[in-house]
């Protein structure tokens, strides 16, 4: 099908950019506007070495695939490198190893009785399909009730604090049970051991794929270009007609410029979409308003050694600065990194805590007698280069009863829709979502477009 129709799309991170394609595809001219200097979003890479590496850690599941088709489609299938993954508790001064089926009955901060309820918990999850129940009540009131104080304090709790902070016991069930199935998904074999997938050349190889389909297409893709806010038709105030983008007076070129479109996908976070069209008032506009956000900080390390031999290192004591350590180079081989160790240290946190705001060397400082703890062999000598990687929206807080809160894709502004992370549901977000949201509103914006 060939249109003339125009698509502005706000976003240059995955679900804006599957967006782009799919309306491509359909005949639609689209205009990608991004705020950054760079594409991929929450997905995005610094270039290090000869390769690229993400600015948080990144891996796919046996389920997520949304996103293996889209890389099928795109030529990509062999990039897909299935990795076995080692993850690991931190507790007193040991490194548990948190695998398989038998590490669980080894799990040494549990009671015995507590190990087996725990392995029977995860097998009963991946079982339950009917995930609604799990809305109505929060993950602290059902893991107290059916599995106990101690489950709750050694292991769920203080992983639930570790991602929400405070807000952990506001989080509802549904997102524990979609973490656990989704992990599921990537079980194999008799060891039940887990497997989870790295694009070879990282996920920049899905990015630059996405971006050269849209160049050949006649795509207008512009980063460093955040949307200031939405145009709307002087008659039909309820109708948007295009946005203002850039930086700077309206100067032409560089600075702002008034862009018409005919329809709008906002892949923003939802409190960016009210300050981008503060027309979207009622109820829609509440529910916006009501979701928080846990931001996501890492702190990456270039190291000429190892940190320890585990990739995912929970770190459930509160004493500690940060609540994850992931080793990138535990599951990517050094090798690909010119013999260096890959090295993120990872927190949830609010984005007014003062951490979130400190540069490499100054958390770094901050972090080293406490990856000593880990590794007493660490010091600042073995970094070799740091990076501070933020981003406010990390990881939206999904409270009880969210299916009736659920914003619809389709804006109570006409001509404008909305494709995030908040439309996730009851998944946890994740790049295979962003793409399954960026394919599922061309959808929508096309049947609005072909029937209007
Ligand atoms: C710490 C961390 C670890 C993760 N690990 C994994 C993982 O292992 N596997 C996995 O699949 N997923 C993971 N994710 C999640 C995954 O990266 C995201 O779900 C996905 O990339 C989101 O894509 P998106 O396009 O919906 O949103 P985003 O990537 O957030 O894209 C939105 C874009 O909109 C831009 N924008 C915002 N406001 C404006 C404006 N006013 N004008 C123009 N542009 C604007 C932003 O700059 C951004 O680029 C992780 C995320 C985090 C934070």
């Amino acid at each position: 099908m060939n249109t003339s129709k125009h698509i502005g799309i706000i976003g240059g991170g995955y679900a804006g950019l599957t967006a782009a394609y799919e309306l491509q595809k359909q005949g639609y001219h689209v205009t990608v506007l991004e705020r950054d200097d760079h594409w991929g979003g929450q997905a995005a890479t610094i270039p290090l070495f000869d390769t690229y590496i993400e600015h948080f850690y990144h891996h796919l599941f046996g389920s997520d695939t949304h996103i293996i088709n889209l890389m099928e489609e795109m030529g990509l299938a062999d990039h897909l490198e299935w990795i076995a993954s080692k993850v690991g508790f931190y507790h007193e001064g040991q490194i548990l190893d948190f695998i398989t089926p038998m590490d669980l009955l080894r799990f040494a901060p549990l009671s015995l009785w507590n190990r087996i309820k725990l392995g029977l918990m995860y097998l009963y999850m991946q079982r339950v399909n009917d995930w609604r129940p799990y809305e109505r009540i929060t993950a602290k009131e059902w893991l107290l009730k059916y599995m106990g104080q101690e489950i709750y304090d050694k292991v769920w709790g203080a992983l639930l604090r570790g991602k929400f902070g405070n807000l952990a016991d506001e989080v509802a069930m549904v997102w524990l049970w979609g973490k656990i199935k989704v992990r599921a998904s990537s079980r194999r074999g008799a060891q039940q051991q887990e497997k989870l997938a790295y694009p070879r050349g990282s996920f920049q190889v899905i990015t630059d794929a996405l971006l050269e389909r849209l160049r050949a297409g006649g795509a207008d893709l512009r980063t460093g270009q955040p949307v200031d806010h939405v145009v709307t038709d002087a008659k039909e105030p309820n109708r948007v007609t295009g946005l203002v983008a850039g930086e700077g007076p309206f100067d032409g070129a560089h600075g702002r410029q008034k862009m018409a479109f005919d329809a709008v996908i906002c892949t923003a976070p939802g409190y960016e979409l009210l300050r981008i069209a503060p027309q979207i008032t009622g109820p829609y506009a509440d529910n916006l308003r009501a979701v928080r956000y846990q931001a996501a900080l890492a702190l990456l390390l270039v190291s000429k050694h190892s940190l320890s031999r585990i990739y995912w290192m929970n770190i459930p004591d509160r004493s500690f600065p940060f609540v994850a350590v992931v080793e990138h180079t535990n599951y990517m081989p050094p090798e690909n990194y010119q013999g260096r160790h890959i090295i993120y240290v990872s927190n949830y946190l609010s984005p007014d805590d003062p951490r979130f705001h400190m540069e490499g060397e100054e958390l770094l400082r901050l972090y080293t007698p406490h990856l000593q703890r880990i590794n007493p062999e660490f010091n600042e000598d073995w970094v070799e280069q740091t990076f501070v990687l933020r981003d406010s929206s990390g990881q939206p807080v999904i409270t009880r009863n969210y299916s009736q809160r659920l914003p619809d894709h389709r804006t109570p502004l006409q001509g404008l829709y909305l494709a995030n992370a908040l439309q996730i549901y009851p998944e946890d977000r994740g790049t295979n979502y962003a793409v399954m949201i960026g394919q599922r509103i061309a959808r929508i914006v096309h049947e609005d477009l072909v029937e209007g």
